[in-house]
């Protein structure tokens, strides 16, 4: 058995000649946090899109635990279904207004036990997934104790029961259920999607950009929810975002993504603390300051130019356009992933050294 929920060997996915994304390699612990930032358009969605298999990587492999993923088919990727789940940016478009909450939230268990049934009923070529009772119900139902019970009707009471739970969970009482998607505010649509997320018990939950549509007045709550849900439940979580506070406040390590690729990696102190590649820390000077006395005030480092084009990314390393210590050798030698730390903390920049050592761009937009 892996101590990993997650892991991406060499993930690339390119959409025709857009380069989305390029290499990268990434673990998560089973039970950690891993934050991965970066400008919108890097490339941060891609690869949680490919995570959950919504895409199929061009390149590279996907790891859930123990299984290879990263090419099934849809049939051959139902056992792994409950295993990862994906809350999105937008919970209005996530949701389909045409169903109940209660029907949103129940649907993943639905279609499971839909599926367990279907290869029951088609014989042993297709082996149901080994898995846990969902429910304490379920649990008897299955060990026969409520063997008298039409299995259909008490597997809708199991599913009805589930989804009480599931909103409970997330702050929503449990007549919300019979409520539609657009009665209800943005912040409680996002707690809906995190329900419906949760709700088989994922040992991965990818939240790409899981607060970023919401007012800023929701978003602390539904951080917090999503904080206290990890803590209790114990996931793993991909937690896509551009929002260098939440990372602080939620991810266990950090990955700096920029234009497809990764350039800095590690342990979130080290990351906040120590950052030692050029964008890492122009993102950092750019982003609230969480506590004054342990961190000097800065200037934002202005990035100038946009995110050059995926299509044709810059030679050497693909940073040198915007870096404002690039050198000569930038423009045509691309920078090796080193380790430079403890907790695995890598980057990928000629300019810095084995011990992490080197400029920081802070301290030019300073002075
Ligand atoms: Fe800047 Fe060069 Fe380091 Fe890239 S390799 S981040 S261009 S100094
Ligand atoms: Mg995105």
């Amino acid at each position: 058995m892996t101590e990993y929920a997650l892991e991406l060997e060499n993930l690339v996915m390119h959409f025709g000649p857009v380069r989305a994304v390029d290499g990268v390699s990434l673990r998560i612990p089973k039970g950690s946090v891993v934050a991965l930032v970066g400008e919108s358009g890097s490339g941060k969605s891609t690869v949680g899109r490919c995570v959950v298999r919504l895409l199929e990587p061009t390149e590279g492999t996907v790891r859930l635990a123990d299984a290879d993923i990263t090419h099934l088919t849809r049939r051959q990727l139902r056992p792994h279904r409950r295993d990862v789940s994906i809350v999105f940016q937008d919970p209005a478009g996530s949701l389909d207004p045409r169903l109940s909450v209660g029907d949103i939230v129940g649907e993943p268990l639905r279609l499971m036990r839909r599926w367990r049934r279907r290869s029951t009923e088609s014989g042993p070529s297709t082996p149901p997934a080994p898995s846990a009772p969902e429910t304490e119900a379920e649990g008897r139902a299955r060990a026969g104790v409520d063997s008298v019970v039409p299995a259909r009707a008490s597997q809708r009471r199991d599913v009805a029961a589930a989804v009480a739970d599931a909103l409970r969970r997330v702050g929503l009482r449990p007549e919300v259920a019979q409520r539609a998607p657009h009665e209800l505010s943005g912040g409680q649509r996002q707690r809906v999607s995190i329900a419906r997320a949760l709700i088989s018990s994922p040992r991965l939950l990818v939240a790409d950009e899981p607060t970023s549509a919401l007012d800023v007045s929701v978003q602390a709550s539904v951080l917090n929810l999503l904080a206290d849900l990890q803590r209790d439940l114990g996931f793993a979580c991909l937690f896509i975002t551009h929002d260098l506070s939440a990372v602080e406040y939620l991810a266990d390590e950090v990955a700096v993504m920029y234009l497809g690729q990764l350039v800095e990696q590690g342990p979130r102190q080290r990351i906040f603390g120590v950052p030692a590649h050029p964008y890492t820390q122009a993102l950092l000077s750019a982003a609230p300051v969480p506590d004054p006395s342990t961190q000097r005030a800065r200037r934002p480092v202005l990035l100038g130019d946009d995110l050059p084009s995926a299509i044709d990314p810059p030679p050497g390393c693909r940073f040198h356009t915007r870096c404002p210590v690039a050198i000569e050798k930038c423009r045509t030698v691309v920078p090796e992933s080193r380790v430079i730390g403890e907790g695995g903390h890598r980057v990928a920049c000629h300019l810095v050294g084995d011990d992490g050592s080197g400029p920081d761009v802070r301290d030019q937009a300073d002075t």
